[in-house]
């Protein structure tokens, strides 16, 4: 009888029932060259971020589109260290104690990890943000000459994008840039204006914010002569400077949120979210779903 495999640290987390893929980066651009080069089909990655899961919790098809994807990276501190968090277990010590020191560990422990102490949250060994996974993807492009297409944005954003990735990357192929339009209604004509301007692509940016993003990649992806599809979010904006990107220092500290919430004031409708990603984790360890069930 086979023997049952052993757990490796690259086995996929789930998170409130979301798939998280633990890789580095060096990993994931190397898995994308694999997708592109050599392995045959066409390929979706996500950069699953705590709006993502609480998305996931409202949407069962965003959720199976996650979970489908090639790929889930965790975009987000907050996934790091909640992904920590339950693997650590309670303590074996009477209650309320090991509660009390459970709170402590997720409440106080992890957020001093965050700030000053990141690489103790080992479970997760990088944070890939889309925007930077996005630079990286752009190098490797150029060296490769992957041809490369951006999907998104408001008008002319994409293509101001392309303009300033080709002058910091010589040698980049961008083969087509497109505003377009998410509504599954205009997906026919969506394909067409893409078709038009490239006959194939190795590496599709998809910019409409989640979850149309990812919705629109799982509808059109079968239909497009593209190998790599990838929801990036905001990334043209921030490339072609239309967004302000939080400061080195506060990426470095995990408070990217906290910026885009001072500069994007109308974001706290979305950034309430992370509370609600906060409770339902805590949720997730002291009521786990088995024992949920007996209630
Ligand atoms: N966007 C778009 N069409 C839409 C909705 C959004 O092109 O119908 C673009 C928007 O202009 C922005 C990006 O999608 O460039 C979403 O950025 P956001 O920062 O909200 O995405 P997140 O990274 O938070 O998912």
């Amino acid at each position: 009888m086979p023997r049952p495999r052993k757990k490796s640290s690259a086995d996929p987390i789930f998170l409130l029932g979301v798939k998280i893929n633990p890789l580095t980066e060096k990993k994931v651009l190397k898995i994308i060259e694999h997708f592109i080069t050599v392995a045959q089909g066409q390929f979706y990655l996500v950069t699953t971020n705590p709006e993502f899961i609480i998305q996931a919790q409202k949407d069962s098809h965003f959720r199976h589109i996650l979970n489908q994807a090639s790929l889930s990276l965790a975009d987000g501190i907050g996934i790091r260290a909640a992904a920590q968090y339950l693997k650590q277990p309670l303590l074996k010590i009477p209650p309320p104690l090991n509660i009390l020191a459970d709170l402590f560990y997720g409440l106080i422990y992890l957020p001093y990890c965050i700030l000053f102490q990141q690489q103790k949250l080992t479970l997760i060994p990088q944070q890939l943000r889309g925007a930077d996974l996005t630079e990286k993807l752009m190098a490797q492009a150029a060296s490769k000459k992957w041809r490369v297409f951006l999907l998104g944005a408001a008008p002319g954003i994409a293509a101001q994008t392309a303009k300033i990735w080709q002058k910091k990357y010589p040698g980049l192929k961008i083969v087509g840039t497109l505003a377009g339009d998410p509504q599954p209604e205009k997906d026919l004509i969506m394909r067409q204006k893409i078709k038009a301007q490239a006959k194939t692509i190795d590496l599709l940016l998809v910019a409409y914010g989640h979850p149309k993003q990812e919705k629109w990649i799982y509808r059109n992806l079968k239909h497009l002569p593209v190998k790599v599809a990838i929801g990036v979010g905001g990334t043209f904006d921030f490339v072609s400077g239309k967004q302000k990107r939080a400061p080195q220092s506060w990426q470095k500290h995990g408070l990217e949120w906290l910026w885009r919430l001072i500069h994007q004031p109308w974001r706290w409708r979305r950034q309430k979210d992370l509370l609600i990603f906060l409770l339902l984790i805590f949720r997730e360890k002291w009521f786990p779903p088995q024992n949920r069930a007996a209630f």
